[in-house]
């Protein structure tokens, strides 16, 4: 992500502020300029400071303290851009609800950012009921004998509230046997699937991608199963970013995918703070890197993977440094990086130009078991950042029908626990891409719960 700062005194600050610490003036996302804004009262609306020809508002959202992003002010719609995705969200008058979804927003704002500034294809369902991207935050009920199951069916992500809770989705990373286990990561990999409907099967490319992560005609419930039952094949870091990437060639890119956003989206923040990588110890060149560039105007997926070698090798070491676990604890070896870069092909071929404003109506759909509107403090937050780029959305087709893929359900761990870590630095293979600093290298799950 990139580094923001308050147009009035200059001060960096971070995506999710709400207000300059420095200079007290309330701030805001544009999501079409890619930018935090601090914002002049104009009336009972905005001028934004970084356009001052904007008038803006805040999205509704903003009186839970789940958004700062802005919209115009003559829009008719209430909610921003990241926010009109959102179907269902918890009974938020449940103080834990709020607390958890507030995470969670946090996480999906982020993704959003990426996804914009990849300009990828975003309708909602109102402007594509069939597979408009949408969620439903839920939490479980006590009461009934089912649990939310995470996972995703035809653009709709449902996530599991119970995930933004801190101990609760440390036991399932652990219980999983995986190395990470993150909110923004479940958003990344279950908006995975989404686009492979879009930019995968609707756009005539499904021979393409069977090519590089197998058949995924092959039965998706008998492969969790046997997945699950079996664990991942002992070699799986040859060819695969993680171990439950394994079980369908639809996890597999899943998983994939949503390491392409780790990747665009860190190398973003790391060039945003001016690194340069060059360790005197390493005298091969592939362990040097100078960020310096846009990540996702990369033209081809090896820039990117030179620039994440160096990088994750260094900010690993930092975390061995503070006691702390790897930052990225994967491996990505020659064939991950094929994938990467169908995806990245997939994603540049499916870019489209973003429309000038915001959007126009907000899904009725739905805001379902929501009561009332607690409160809405303002976050603090001190730091820095800047600006990105658009998004429009043009249409999809119409493909057929594919099974929701809902997350393992875990109560069942991996039957293969996770190699410690001692990892040895990373590999450059000759010509080719690189391994990264290892970790242990685990298993990496997706969602899902279980596990009271
Ligand atoms: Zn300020
Ligand atoms: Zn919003
Ligand atoms: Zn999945």
């Amino acid at each position: 992500m990139k580094l923001f700062k308050c147009q009035s005194c200059h001060q960096p600050i971070y995506f999710e502020n709400r207000v300059c610490g420095n200079c007290g003036h309330k701030l805001g996302y544009l999501p079409v300029k890619g930018q935090l804004t601090a914002l002049a009262p104009a009336g009972d609306v905005f001028t934004a400071l970084v356009d001052k020809r904007q008038r803006v508002r805040y999205c509704a959202n903003i009186a839970d303290d789940a958004c700062n992003w802005l919209i115009p002010a003559d829009a008719p719609d209430e909610y921003c851009l990241a926010c009109r995705h959102n179907r269902t969200i918890p009974d938020i008058t449940v103080p834990e609800n709020l607390a958890r979804w507030q995470k969670m927003e946090i996480a999906k704002h982020r993704l959003f950012y990426t996804l914009i500034a990849l300009r990828l294809p975003l309708h909602d369902l109102t402007e594509d009921p069939e597979h408009g991207l949408a969620f439903d935050f839920l939490a479980d009920n006590p009461a009934a004998e089912t649990q939310v199951l995470t996972g995703h069916d035809a653009g709709l992500i449902t996530i599991n509230l119970s995930e933004a809770d801190d101990a609760t989705r440390e036991k399932l990373r652990t219980a999983m046997g995986e190395p990470y286990r993150t909110l923004l990561g479940h958003f990344r990999h279950e908006v995975g699937h989404h686009f492979w409907d879009i930019l995968v099967r609707d756009a005539g490319r499904l021979e393409e991608c069977r090519a590089v992560f197998g058949d995924d005609s092959a039965d998706y419930g008998e492969a969790l199963k046997r997945h699950y039952a079996e664990g991942p094949p002992a070699d799986w870091q040859e060819s695969f970013i993680s171990a439950y990437a394994t079980a369908h060639p639809w996890e597999d890119f899943a998983e994939t995918w949503a390491h392409y956003l780790h990747i665009v989206d860190t190398l973003e923040t790391a060039s945003a703070f001016g690194l340069r990588i060059h360790p005197a110890e390493a005298k091969t060149k592939a362990l040097h890197a100078d960020l310096d560039f846009d990540p996702h105007q990369a033209l081809s997926i090896e820039k990117l993977i030179d620039g994440w070698l160096p990088l994750t090798f260094a900010v690993n070491s930092l975390n061995r440094s503070m006691g702390h676990a790897d930052l990225y604890p994967f491996i990505v070896s020659p064939p991950v990086v094929r994938k990467l870069k169908f995806i990245h092909d997939v994603i540049r071929a499916g870019a489209v130009v973003q429309k000038a404003a915001a959007p126009t109506k907000r899904s009725l759909l739905s805001r379902m078991m929501r009561t009332a509107a607690p409160e809405q403090p303002p976050a603090p937050a001190p730091e820095p950042p800047a600006p990105v780029p658009p998004p429009e959305p043009p249409a999809p087709d119409l493909p057929d029908q594919k099974p929701p893929v809902v997350e393992p359900p875990s109560d069942t761990p991996l039957p293969t626990p996770p190699p410690p870590d001692d990892a040895p630095p990373p590999v450059v293979p000759p010509g080719g891409p690189v391994e990264l600093p290892p970790p242990g290298n685990q298993p990496e799950t997706p969602m899902r719960m279980g596990i009271g």
